[in-house]
């Protein structure tokens, strides 16, 4: 399908072919469903929330539910007051969630509809009952992409409703990313067998992986309350994880609320975890635990035993920033050479960040953000890799360059385990380790001859 890719790179400045990364309210849609009793509200056109909503059950292999503000021609000339105000009223009298967190489209965003206003309105005529709430983030997706989605709906939760009242609560906030909703639970449970007692906003654990039980609960019961992102600016300290997901809202909330921040990469691979372990042990102040331990030494253990399948080897990595960085470490701990590496969120820290890692073991590696599969495609046909590392848009790269292919990321809409099997953590390095090590063991069996058909591997 992608067999006409030229190998030949031109120059390009206005055009994106298969685009890395997907639009900013698949993000914020995201983000919101972290948060007990939510439903995300899309302003817009209908088509854009079936779409965010598709994405993420295609995803998530579970319903997710949203509202829109249906534009028509109408909103699209007169602006989406009334449709906002509307659906309002709608949502709380039909639905009856806790919280509407309301995410614009690039039609609303270009129309420029004052939202702030349009709450406060919603507030003062008494559309939004006692006790329930309405907040937004600016989400336009001529911008940015899901990850700044995410980012800016993490950030909105500070700002309407963290509070310092000055109660000591002992407690460190940890923003996890836009992870899934088993590495959540991992963080929480490594965050737990250290002693800190953590909260993390958002949370889509027991959202978006509940159990097949009979009955269906539009509102599942995980998610932080409201009552507890209250309680995020009195707490200690905050840990964010993956800067490009979770800085905006760890900076704002010290700033706000006066709670220090600690910006740390996403805990994928053995690096990034023993990091992120470091500042849990900090916080804590007592010794890591034996059971986190021996995960670490678990995952040493295989990285050593199969260290001859990985040693050499070229990677191609895409997807999202903070994702790709971490992953690039681990893969430079593995001795593997990632020598093309694409993310589709514009930012120049993730070039600063990608530079750090890769000098002094892998400087002359091609990188770049705000860039395309189809770049990343002629690399590879200029620089050949024996293995690619991405989401599932980059089967058809595999196919094109017969390359074995390791699904990470999101969206991963062809295959399972991402929901239940964590990424974060040793635990989740070694899931990673497992996948990488079963797709170049696979194209070993695959290429062998009879001759050299390996029973034992
Ligand atoms: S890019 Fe804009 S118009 Fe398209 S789905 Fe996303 S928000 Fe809607």
């Amino acid at each position: 399908m992608l067999d006409i890719t030229p190998k030949e790179i031109k120059p390009r400045t206005a055009l994106r072919i298969n685009p890395a990364k997907t639009c900013q309210p698949i993000g914020a849609m995201y983000a919101a469903l972290g948060i007990h009793g939510c439903l995300p509200h899309s302003h817009g056109s209908q088509g854009c929330c079936s779409y965010h909503r598709m994405h993420l059950t295609r995803h998530f292999k579970e319903p997710v539910m949203a509202s829109t503000s249906s534009f028509t021609e109408g909103s699209s000339v007169f602006g989406g007051l009334a449709n906002l105000s509307q659906a309002i009223n709608t949502i709380f009298t039909v639905y009856n969630p806790e919280v509407i967190a309301v995410h614009t489209t690039c039609l609303s965003e270009v129309i420029g509809d004052d939202i702030p206003n349009i709450i406060a309105k919603a507030v003062s005529e008494g559309t939004v009952p006692e006790g329930k709430f309405v907040f937004h983030a600016n989400t336009p997706s001529f911008a940015g992409s899901h990850m700044t989605g995410f980012s800016s709906m993490v950030r909105a939760m500070v700002h309407y409703f963290s509070e310092k009242t000055g109660a000591e609560s002992g407690q460190v906030n940890i923003i996890p990313g836009f992870v899934n909703p088993a590495d959540m639970r991992e963080i929480k449970r490594i965050a737990s067998e250290m002693g800190v007692p953590a909260l993390l906003f958002p949370d889509t654990s027991d959202v978006l992986d509940t159990p097949l039980t009979g009955k269906y609960d539009f509102y599942p019961p995980g998610g932080v309350t409201i009552k507890q992102l209250r309680t995020t600016g009195d707490s200690l300290r905050t840990l964010a994880l993956g800067p490009f997901a979770s800085e905006a809202a760890g900076a704002y909330l010290d700033e706000k609320c006066d709670v220090p921040c600690d910006i740390l990469d996403l805990p994928i691979g053995i690096a990034a975890t023993d990091r992120f372990v470091h500042a849990l042990k900090n916080v804590a102040a007592q010794d890591v635990p034996a059971s986190i331990n021996y995960d670490r030494g678990r995952l040493i253990d295989v990285m050593n035993d199969m260290h001859r399948y990985t040693h050499g080897l070229k990677v191609a990595v895409f997807g999202d920033p903070d994702h790709v960085t971490s992953m690039v470490e681990f893969l430079l701990d593995l001795n593997m050479k990632p020598v093309h590496v694409v993310t589709g969120t514009p930012g120049n820290r993730f070039e600063r960040r990608m530079t750090e890692i890769l000098e002094g073991r892998l400087p002359d590696s091609n990188f770049s953000a705000n860039a395309d599969l189809f770049l990343l495609h002629q690399w590879i046909k200029n620089e050949p890799v024996d293995l690619l590392i991405g989401n599932t848009y980059g089967k058809y790269i595999a196919r094109a360059e017969d390359l074995p292919f390791v699904r990470f990321g999101f969206p991963t809409l062809d295959r399972i385990g991402h929901q239940f099997k964590p990424h974060v953590g040793y635990t989740g390095a070694l899931h990673l380790l497992e996948s990488i090590l079963n797709a170049i063991m696979d194209r070993q069996d695959r290429d062998a001859t009879d001759e050299t058909l390996e029973l034992v591997m």
